[in-house]
């Protein structure tokens, strides 16, 4: 099989080429202690030093209030489904889910387990080509929260407001949605985000709570779902993620020499503006999410003729891109572009999908 050249996998990501070569370092020796950030002891205070560097370093650069907990946890996004009903109903039995596609649908299924559960606002109807705006929405004030997926991954569809949820606190699961958009974390109650899209490898997922928020689980939580104990015990209440964490370290640093955050969001963006540019272009490949409503990290699309997708599919893995098929929910095409992507690799699929439709157009 050919070299991969690009990777547009839905996740886990390409990470930044920089990146990619210090883990390779570091597994040899990491900084000259002889073993690798894999094998280090979870007391050794180098690691516990890195640990709580990547904590300041996030902070910063996401621009964290103090009055936020931030926990680095084992597993992903989807345990932060059930953890967040636990921890965050406080006694209500009722919570406010918007559903814009696979993501925020399995969210408020695994909290209908906990509470009675209100779609308070959906993209069904449009078969998730759009999300409901501000006006649409249904809101209960009696909610614990209300809980909505800034971007959906799957569908290719992404807010383009932050709701506004009165005194009722705003949870997100902004899984792709970090470091790819610009997100105010001081408008939530909570923020999750597993690793493998933007921030890093896979094994962890990062939690941004507001700390009134937290203390108040519900009885039945099993202690490690417990953001309590994760405060207390400085996400070390189980043997720590260690080499995901630092993995988010090295990535925040390369954030950093990047310009910042707000530098690669833009950079996201544009290399969205190119490849749906060249789908809006074709007479042969279609985008179906409106417009102001379409992910920057995952362009969605099909054929016209949809018998020639595993053709497409073929000749661009030929080509070194990988990774392009479509969710099986949805079907047909979909390049995920998180954070490592360089430009070039957008550049390079939209000429890669201008060349097929001269030749089979
Ligand atoms: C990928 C993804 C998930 C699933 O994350 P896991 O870490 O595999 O549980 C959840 N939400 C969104 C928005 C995603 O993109």
């Amino acid at each position: 099989m050919s070299r991969v050249r690009y990777s547009f996998s839905a996740g886990p990501a390409t990470l930044p080429e920089e990146v990619r070569r210090q883990v390779r370092e570091d597994l040899g020796d990491w900084h000259g202690t002889g073993i690798s950030v894999l094998e280090a002891s979870q007391w050794d205070p180098r690691l516990l030093e890195l640990f709580r560097q990547v904590e300041a370093d996030l902070r910063e650069l996401l621009a964290v209030p103090d009055e936020y907990a931030v926990f680095f946890l084992h597993g992903g996004a989807s345990n932060q489904f059930a953890m967040i009903p636990m921890n965050l109903l406080r006694g209500r039995d009722r919570a406010d889910y918007l559903h814009t596609g696979l993501w925020s649908g399995k969210a408020a299924e695994e909290a209908r387990r906990y509470a009675t559960v209100n779609v308070a606002g959906s993209g069904a109807g449009s078969g998730f080509r759009r999300v409901p705006a501000q006006d649409e929405l249904c809101l209960d004030e009696h909610a614990a929260y209300v809980h909505y997926t800034p971007v959906e991954t799957v569908h290719g569809v992404q807010f383009d407001y932050v709701p506004e949820t009165g005194d009722v606190p705003l949870v997100a699961d902004a899984t792709a949605a970090l470091l790819a958009t610009p997100v105010d974390i001081s408008r939530f109650g909570a923020v999750y985000a597993s690793a493998q899209k933007n921030l890093g490898v896979v094994g962890m997922t990062l939690v941004i709570v507001r700390r009134g928020l937290i203390g108040d689980a519900a009885p039945f939580t099993p202690t490690t779902f417990d953001y309590a104990v994760h405060l207390r015990t400085g996400s070390r209440f189980t043997t720590p993620p260690a080499f995901p964490w630092y993995v988010t370290g090295l990535v925040l640093d390369w954030v950093r020499d990047q310009g910042g955050v707000a530098e690669v969001v833009k950079r996201g963006r544009r290399r969205a503006e190119v490849v749906y540019s060249a789908i809006d272009a074709s007479g042969i490949f279609t985008a179906p999410v409106e417009d102001r409503a379409r992910a920057w990290t995952n362009v969605v699309f099909q054929l016209a003729d949809p018998s020639m997708t595993s053709m497409f599919l073929d000749a661009a893995e030929s080509e070194g891109l990988y990774g392009l098929q479509g969710h099986s929910a949805v079907g047909g095409v979909r390049a995920s572009m998180y954070l490592g992507m360089p430009e070039e690799g957008a550049h390079t699929l939209a000429g890669f999908l201008r060349d097929f439709e001269r030749r089979h157009g």
